[in-house]
């Protein structure tokens, strides 16, 4: 079983204010927690920051906190909240960073970049007062990481002019896909994303677009709900939570959005059996 909690669900660009309360103005961030206790966090967007001022009253507030934090790419909004995640200034507190990269060293710089004077008063990484690790997860992705009792599977996807990733957690027999941004070439997802999908029973994706928005933007990278439905349909899913709203959505669009996607989901192969749910911040979910 994995209980996944969402602290941002908003993408590009944080979007607080009056028109975005209910589903939330933060960016990317999913917490996981295992049965056996272990947490993990799916980019850190700046809904990390809520997420870790939560952990402080713990053991993250005493140094004694562990946690992996998965990296989908090194898109301001999925790294961002990192600096201002108050588990990473405790001393002894550990925190393993995977993200798509080469080497190590990559990841490292990734987030070293955002640490620069020019724009941030910690200047650097080594400034931060936890133990921190940066791993790479294969590019390409394909790759596989057991962490305790997770399995982690990842594929790459075409986003825009890079390549982002989707991760696959299993755990026991609970399945959560997390894609949360695709832009598939034509629509169409490869054959190593669909696997990486086929069955789950849970999939967070990308939801930026209404069918509309996605066609006269393309070119940014993202999926509208017509591509997410399809695929969702096609990969058999169990259950698709979207994720992932343009900025500029309002509660009353997402709402609008929602009401959409089931209405394509219906009209899909199957896709009449697919659970919906649009995420929104402070949601939790057991799976
Ligand atoms: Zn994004």
């Amino acid at each position: 079983m994995l209980r996944v909690t969402f602290w941002g669900v908003r993408g590009s660009i944080a979007a607080p204010g009056p028109e975005t309360v209910r589903y939330g103005g933060n960016t990317s961030c999913v917490a996981v927690q295992t049965e056996d206790d272990k947490l993990f966090i799916l980019d850190a967007g700046t809904g990390i920051i809520r997420l870790g001022g939560s952990l402080m009253a713990d053991a993250f507030g005493r140094g004694e906190g562990e946690v992996t934090i998965l990296l989908t790419h090194g898109h301001w909004d999925h790294i961002q909240g990192f600096p201002f995640f108050p588990p990473v200034y405790v001393p002894k507190n550990r925190v393993t960073i995977y993200g798509p990269a080469h080497s190590n060293s990559i990841v490292e710089g990734i987030l070293e970049g955002q640490m620069n004077p020019h724009f941030s008063p910690v200047q650097s990484l080594g400034n931060l007062g936890a133990e921190i690790t940066c791993k790479a997860v294969a590019e390409g992705g394909g790759g596989e990481v057991t962490l305790g009792a997770l399995r982690v599977r990842s594929a790459s996807v075409p986003h825009g002019s890079i390549t982002s990733l989707a991760y696959r957690l299993d755990n026991g027999g609970s399945s959560l896909v997390y894609c949360p941004d695709a832009g598939y070439i034509d629509g169409d997802p490869s054959d190593e994303v669909l696997s990486l999908f086929d069955g789950a029973d849970c999939l967070i994706h990308d939801c930026t677009y209404t069918p509309e928005d996605g066609e006269a933007r393309r070119a940014r990278g993202y999926s509208s709900i017509d591509v997410t439905a399809k695929v969702a349909a096609r990969a058999g899913v169990k259950q698709l939570v979207m994720f992932h709203y343009d900025q500029d959505y309002s509660d009353g669009d997402v709402d609008a959005l929602a009401a959409r996607c089931r209405t394509l989901l219906d009209a899909e192969a199957g896709g009449d059996k697919v659970e919906l749910l649009a995420a929104r911040e402070g949601l939790t979910i057991t799976v």
